[in-house]
């Protein structure tokens, strides 16, 4: 019998007239003659509640407290849901992580998945059994319980879809797919019906924030299919696939943006080898993530001026460690610019099709745009502009790509 993984976000189980709802999901799956195992995320708003309740404990905590508060969420979510199961006659059951077990390393608050048992679930559903799994948590080699960072509980799902061979791991959230854009933004942005894991992956991580980025990248790497659908309507969402499954690509799948980044440029920098190599590592151990880079050619040969983009959240700490470089690497000055936006074009086809940075640019250009930053990748082009015009930039390059109106090309 095919398994099928179930993924339930908190809006998903935001009360238990919502649970019930998913319990009929899950029925529905059962009933199609499936094996099913169902992941489950704490009810909306009862993880913030719990770290909230953990910080007012005390400001510096211990982090393998912090996980067994943090973790109950999920915990009272799946033995509802398995009640809620029994209800209506689906024979069903919840496992802690412990019971599986589902091993993590010591990393609490953000601990990595390392092996997952299948031998106890297994015989379960074979005797009939729906799983129901609390998400985002494990259990560490000491035996403490750990949890895997917020969000989670879409790793794993993905975890267990990969652990158990699933047919399937469908992600229920509050909207019914991805779509080509923000549609809060373009009202004409469109479902995607397929997407491949590399272009999930830019997506998610340029700002469009369905699934979990971890989750992708994990999806690509056990060649989990993935499904993203709504919890609220029976309608397929969609599907996040490898590239040999879709046989028409798009040139461009999806405009992505994030206003999370904000923009350092450092001025008179001494043109010497080992410059850019201090510079960078000194963010890096400062566990400081760098996204685009610049640097200008050096006009007289002695200095250069350098631009990059860090996290908002990053900015204040990033310039601190620029301060404590400033005599040893001799720069003029460093400005920054937390007013910035990236916009990307994503898409596996401009592999294939050239032209897609220069459309982009002249497009931007038409709408008097300037682009201050660019950085590429085989499947997505970037760039980084005035956070006012975000919006314009959005519509003007989901019109442009035409995908206000997809071709309605099917593989
Ligand atoms: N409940 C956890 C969180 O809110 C994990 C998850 O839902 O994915 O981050
Ligand atoms: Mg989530």
């Amino acid at each position: 019998m095919p398994i099928i993984v179930q993924k339930f976000g908190g809006t998903s189980v935001a009360d238990i007239e919502h649970i019930h709802n998913v319990a009929q999901k899950v029925k529905n799956e059962v009933d199609l003659g499936n094996q099913v195992v169902v992941i489950v995320s704490a009810m909306a708003g009862v993880t913030n509640q719990l770290i909230d309740w953990a910080n007012a404990a005390v400001s510096d905590h211990d982090d393998r407290e912090y996980d067994v508060i943090v973790s109950t969420g999920e915990q009272v979510t799946s033995g509802l849901l398995a009640l809620c199961l029994q209800n209506i006659n689906v024979d069903a059951r919840s496992w802690m992580s412990w019971q599986i077990p589902f091993q993590t390393d010591n990393n609490h608050s953000k601990a990595r998945i390392t092996d997952i048992g299948t031998t106890a679930i297994r015989n379960s559903l074979n005797s009939g059994v729906v799983a129901v799994i609390p998400g985002f948590q494990g259990v560490s080699s000491e035996n403490r319980i750990t949890t895997l960072g917020r969000g989670g509980s879409d790793t794993t799902a993905v975890a267990l879809a990969a652990a158990l061979a699933a047919q399937r791991c469908d992600i229920y959230t509050d909207v019914n797919g991805v779509y080509t854009t923000d549609p809060r933004i373009v009202s004409g942005a469109q479902k995607i019906e397929k997407i491949t894991y590399e272009e999930m992956l830019e997506m998610a991580s340029q700002g469009a924030k369905v699934l979990q980025t971890r989750s992708v990248a994990l999806a690509m790497r056990y060649n989990v299919r993935l499904q993203v659908r709504s919890s609220f309507e029976d309608a397929p969402g969609t599907l996040v696939l490898n590239e040999d499954e879709i046989v028409e690509k798009e040139t461009i799948t999806g405009i992505a943006y994030s206003l999370e980044e904000a923009k350092i440029t450092l001025r008179g920098v001494k043109d010497r080898p080992g410059v850019a190599g201090r510079i960078f590592g000194s963010l890096a151990d400062a566990s400081i993530n760098v996204d685009m880079i610049v640097q200008n050619v050096s006009e007289n040969g002695e200095t250069t001026d350098l631009t990059f983009t860090v996290g908002k959240i990053d900015l204040s700490t990033a310039v601190e460690v620029l301060g404590e470089l400033k005599d040893e690497i001799e720069f003029a000055n460093v400005t920054t610019n937390p007013n910035v936006s990236k916009i990307s074009v994503v898409g596996v086809g401009m592999r294939s099709q050239p032209g897609v940075a220069k459309t982009m640019f002249t497009t931007l250009a038409d709408k008097g745009i300037n682009i201050q930053v660019i950085s590429t990748s085989e499947i997505k082009v970037s760039v980084l502009i005035a956070s006012d015009y975000t919006e314009l930039a959005v519509r003007a390059l989901h019109s442009i790509f035409e995908l206000d109106n997809p071709s309605q090309l099917e593989s």
